[in-house]
């Protein structure tokens, strides 16, 4: 079986965004390949230091990973941090990066610009600790959304630059989606992509009641509607028209086009029918996730099951990479 791996941020609720980007994928993937999943607590302290609110997170991510239909008995979902392997990896992975092409990269020049405060060396190497948790299983494929896909173009040149140093031990890993190209979700307020930490007003949140889901919905940014047949779509309107294809029947999406094409469109309530929609798609993820969140002993052992396999696999990779490197001494 190939190898699957990928990771989300314990850095707040997760949203519409995560689960289209990724956890989709996660949940088809889990019948067909190996996977790894894991809540990527250490890549949260690059921006998130303070640690008062990351054990709630954490537990908050697995609980929603496993609402979204997660099965901890097929795939290993563990937590970074309990796989040491990684650090090691890292390491020496470092030694492989330029701080050039580090530099280069667009997420980190975005935080540079958002938080000049806090530009620290671990957001530098952000791309190097995202390769070493990849190639730690010796994974083929990531399923992300569209804003991984320069860290994972990144990914490919460092582990064949280790190949080509040290001798092959690494596959190539690739940006995976089932429909084919990566997904990026965008915010309500169509000024860019849904987040954990960024947009919280313009982003949809699994745990979101239904009301707010409603509101959230209800105050996406519209206009007056076309005034000729055919018109080109805005962004903005394209935007919630690809949120509909998300949650919507087929039904209800052919009439909104027809209405915007025939400049008939009421987006009061096109907004009202995503919006129920979205309460009808949302509200049971949120329900399950809570039911599993609060439950720690069980929680306790999926981490602990999660981490034997990933360090069981993790393990069998450091071996080959020091032995490729030359690093074993007697
Ligand atoms: P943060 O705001 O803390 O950076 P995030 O919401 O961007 O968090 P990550 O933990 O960085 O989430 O990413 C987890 C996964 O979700 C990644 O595969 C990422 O590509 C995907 N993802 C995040 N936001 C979106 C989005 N708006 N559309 C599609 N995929 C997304």
């Amino acid at each position: 079986k190939e190898i699957v791996m990928s990771g989300i941020r314990p850095t707040g609720f997760l949203h519409l965004g995560n689960y289209f980007g990724a956890l989709r994928n996660y949940v088809r993937m889990q019948d067909e390949f190996e996977c790894y999943f894991m809540v990527a607590d250490l890549h949260s302290l690059t921006t998130h230091p303070d640690t008062k609110e990351l054990k709630g997170h954490v537990h908050r991510v697995l609980a929603e990973n496993i609402a979204c239909g997660l099965d901890p008995d097929k795939v290993a979902l563990y937590c970074q941090s309990h796989v040491y392997e990684t650090a090691e990896l890292y390491l020496y992975l470092n030694m492989l990066a330029y701080t050039g092409e580090l530099e280069k990269t667009v997420t980190f020049k975005d935080k540079v610009r958002q938080h000049p405060e806090n530009v620290n060396a671990g957001l530098l190497t952000y791309p190097v600790l995202q390769t070493a948790d990849i190639i730690l299983h010796r994974a083929s494929y990531v399923p992300v959304g569209k804003d991984q896909e320069q860290h994972l173009e990144m990914a490919r040149k460092f582990a064949n630059r280790f190949n080509h140093r040290y001798g092959d031990v690494f596959p190539e890993p690739h940006a995976f989606n089932y429909g084919g190209e990566l997904v990026k979700i965008p915010s309500l307020d169509g000024t860019g992509k849904m987040s954990k930490s960024e947009n919280q007003y313009a982003t949809l949140y699994l745990a979101d009641d239904d009301d707010l889901i409603r509101k959230k919905v209800m105050k996406a940014k519209t206009d007056s509607g076309p005034t000729e047949p055919n018109s080109v779509m805005p962004d903005y309107i394209e935007n919630i028209f690809q949120l509909m294809r998300l949650v919507s029947s087929q039904e209800v999406i052919d009439k909104f086009t027809a209405d915007f094409n025939g400049c008939t469109i009421r987006y009061g309530d096109m907004k009202k029918q995503l919006a129920e929609d979205m309460v009808n798609f949302i509200a049971p993820i949120r329900e399950k996730a809570e039911s599993i969140r609060t439950n720690e002993k069980y929680l306790k052992e999926i981490m602990e099951k999660g981490a034997e396999k990933a360090r069981k696999s993790a393990k069998a990779t450091i071996e080959l990479v020091r032995n490729a490197m030359g690093l074993n001494y007697y």
